[in-house]
């Protein structure tokens, strides 16, 4: 608990959450774009190639192998962060969670309007007839590892912005009028450094952005309140620490 970052969520009342990979990492979850995450020297590709819309055309195979074992989460469970901020929900005090993270924690803590910018593993779609799979789905393929649908044998994949694709206008517009609404606007667990999502940031015009994060962020100096500690110590309270 930190008494400041309480005082100001007292005074608000349409408080939007936008969160990135630091928010996964304390429920176990590897950032795989930091340096002890996912660049490990097992593939031939670093992880940007591999999870690109080229790399899923093109090698479609190795795309699932990597997938497969580094971005399907197992076993994986909400933190105090995710729990807090489903709370808040609940209250009636948040009134959006955007995310970076694919992995669907803030649905499994309880939120409920949450917009995913690089969409969701739990999600996959078959690109030629559209129907829907779950992550079992993806998992369980066997032969060579490329999941076909059951319906069409078209290829399924997931419901996840690659390197290369645009991201889900729909959600983009949402995520934005979320930002542009808000009475105060906590950022947590990201660097701030991927586009277009860090811009939402610019959207915000109140008296109360919180930026919350281990590291410095290019939004720190903007800022009304910067914590550098775990975003689950800062949302975390002694009721909903874990
Ligand atoms: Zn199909």
């Amino acid at each position: 608990m930190v008494p400041e970052l309480e005082k100001l969520i007292a005074q608000s009342s349409r408080i939007v959450f936008f969160g990135g990979a630091g928010v996964s990492t304390e429920s176990g979850i590897p950032d795989f774009r930091s340096v002890d995450g996912l660049y490990h020297q097992k593939f031939d590709y670093p992880p940007e190639v591999m999870l690109s819309h080229e790399f899923f055309v093109e090698h479609t195979a190795e795309f699932y192998r990597f997938y497969r074992e580094k971005l399907i989460v197992h076993g994986a469970e909400p933190n105090a962060a995710h729990r807090r901020l489903a709370e808040l929900e609940r209250q009636g005090k948040l009134t959006a969670v955007i995310t970076q993270n694919i992995d669907g924690l803030h649905q499994a803590a309880g939120s409920r309007t949450v917009y995913e910018l690089h969409g969701s593993t739990l999600r996959n779609y078959c690109t030629r007839c559209g129907a829907f799979y779950p992550v079992e789905y993806i998992e369980a393929a066997g032969g060579d590892g490329v999941p076909r649908c059951a319906e069409c044998g078209g290829l399924v994949k997931p419901d996840v912005v690659l390197y290369g694709e645009g991201l889900d206008m729909d959600v983009w517009a949402k995520a934005e009028a979320a930002v542009r609404a808000a009475d105060m606007l906590i950022v947590g667990g990201t660097s701030l450094v991927v586009y277009p999502a860090a811009s939402l940031v610019r959207y915000y015009r109140g008296e109360r952005l919180v930026v919350i994060n281990k590291q410095p962020t290019p939004a720190d100096a903007l800022a009304n309140l910067v914590l550098h500690m775990p975003i689950g110590q800062a949302l975390g309270g002694p009721d909903t620490a874990g």
